[in-house]
């Protein structure tokens, strides 16, 4: 790649020779990377297999290698790589567009020109995320899109479908929610009336399109064997969204035909917290039967027990709510029912925190979210302390000893008055504190204190001494460094403004 070998044009002219020649390279660099052997076979004249090999010897035996034949894949896994380990805080659309000016060695050109550009690089706005929605896609994937974007939505103008999966970098989720948002506003109403009333009138084959649109809706998604793997995810993900909205829905309803029922019968139950009428589905019961409370009821104080006092962190047991003194709980299955799927994530994440550091003292968390684990960089404390204090008590025991006997053999007051204030400045000495200073001195030490969180819905990189988010070469002290800058510059400011 240096230019120093980089010689005058000589394409071979005949493309079998060249992939023959290609063959012969990849068989003596297995993994090698096809793009690249291509590059170098145009550069010489004669002689190509020795003095390729020749020139990858010079360089040490490096030579670019690729994990897949597969040139989106490629391309993915050097986005990838670039988007979250080279330049996490780099725009991945801005990535994106360097990584398509080569063929080959994506990785080590595009890292090269982006070290080498002196005008600063776009940045992202979360840091070292990058989403599905951000790789990729091959042909086949962006056909399929748009073919099935004209069924879903067939009032959209084709010209208009393209536009929006290139704004979306052919995202086939992402484009359709924006299709969706925009609409059938008046323009397309015009343009769908024109369509149904001049084009194909009484052929009914708008209305064909609209029954495929409505099947992919409901799940009977047309022939799948053909389509691509990512496609095929895309379109399943979309699927199961539209099932969720479509159980909501049916349980909203079922839900209100209920009560309406319960009203009529006027059989409906109070609530023992808020006092209002409910359905009998619409209620829970403590353990000991005689309270009933509304589930909004129960997901508030929940709530506020996780969220906000706290009083109900970690507690394997949530007791009645009732005023008169209950001795009843909450059943774990009833409080997984009722509650929505974010508060009892929260609860579960509580009570294993709980447990976590009940079993073990060397816990790390994130900083950004509640994730936990056991730090098995160090030894535990209590081992270590256990047995350190062992050797101490025996050290000291042996050294008073010690004295005692000069004391005694020398028959001397200052021998005497040393071991006494020996003695007392030992037993006045914290050793558990100090030990566990030195441990945690020790522990941070070889831990590092930036931690990644393994949490797939957070993965921020978090300051463990600062517990603010890191980003790049982290410096705990650089927010408050600028707030004393600013408070100094605003300072001199105000006083050359009393001055003038
Ligand atoms: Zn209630
Ligand atoms: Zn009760
Ligand atoms: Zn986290
Ligand atoms: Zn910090």
């Amino acid at each position: 790649m240096k230019k120093s070998w980089k010689r005058p044009k000589s394409a071979i002219a005949d493309d079998n020779h060249c992939e023959s020649l290609l063959q012969q390279l990849m068989v003596i660099f297995p993994n090698g990377d096809p793009g690249y052997f291509r590059e170098c076979l145009q550069y010489y004249e004669s002689d190509h297999i020795t003095r390729v090999t020749d020139k990858i010897f010079e360089m040490g035996g490096y030579y670019p290698m690729v994990t897949t034949c597969d040139p989106v894949k490629q391309l993915n896994h050097a986005l990838r790589i670039l988007a979250t380990d080279l330049f996490p805080d780099c725009e991945v659309a801005y990535l994106r567009q360097r990584l398509l000016q080569y063929n080959h060695s994506h990785l080590e050109q595009v890292s090269d020109e982006l070290l080498n550009e002196q005008a600063r690089l776009p940045e992202r706005l979360e840091y070292a995320k990058i989403s599905r929605s951000d790789m990729f896609r091959s042909e086949t994937y962006k056909s399929q899109a748009q073919t099935q974007l004209a069924i879903d939505y067939p009032q959209a103008w084709k010209s208009s479908i393209r536009a929006v999966l290139a704004e979306n970098n052919w995202d086939y989720l992402n484009s359709y929610d924006q299709l969706r948002e925009i609409g059938p506003g008046g323009l397309w109403i015009a343009l769908r009336n024109f369509v149904k009333h001049w084009i194909i009138p009484g052929t009914g084959s708008s209305s064909s399109s609209n029954a495929a649109s409505s099947s992919s809706h409901h799940g009977a998604a047309p022939q799948t064997s053909s389509f691509d793997p990512d496609f095929m995810e895309d379109m399943e993900a979309l699927r199961r969204r539209h099932l969720c909205a479509q159980e909501m829905t049916d349980s909203e309803l079922a839900r209100q035909i209920n009560e309406d029922e319960y009203t009529k019968e006027n059989q409906l139950i109070t609530c023992n917290c808020c006092y209002g009428d409910f359905a009998f589905e619409q209620l829970a019961f403590c353990s000991e039967g005689e309270h009933t409370f509304c589930h909004d009821c129960i997901t508030h104080y929940i709530s506020e027990g996780l969220f906000g006092q706290g009083s109900l962190r970690g507690a394997a047991r949530i007791g009645c709510i009732s005023v008169e003194g209950c001795q009843g709980s909450f059943s774990t299955e009833m409080l997984e029912r009722i509650l929505t799927s974010d508060i009892w994530s929260a609860y579960q994440h509580s009570l294993f925190e709980e447990s976590i550091v009940r079993a073990c003292r060397s816990v790390v968390r994130c900083a950004a979210c509640s994730y936990c684990e056991v730090d098995e960089s160090i030894r535990p404390l209590d081992d270590t302390k256990s047995r350190l204090s062992y050797v101490l008590t025996a050290a000291q025991l042996l050294l008073m000893v010690v004295v005692a006997v000069m004391c005694f053999l020398q028959n001397s007051i200052i021998p005497m008055l040393t071991t006494l204030v020996y003695c007392y400045t030992f037993a006045q000495w914290d050793l558990q504190a100090d030990l566990e200073i030195v441990y945690g001195r020790i522990a941070r030490a070889r831990r590092g204190s930036i931690f990644r969180c393994q949490n797939q819905a957070c993965a921020e990189m978090t300051c463990l001494q600062c517990n603010r988010v890191a980003r790049g070469l982290h410096n705990c002290l650089e927010r408050d460094q600028d707030g004393l800058r600013l408070y100094v510059e605003k300072a001199m400011a105000d006083a050359v403004t009393r001055t003038v």
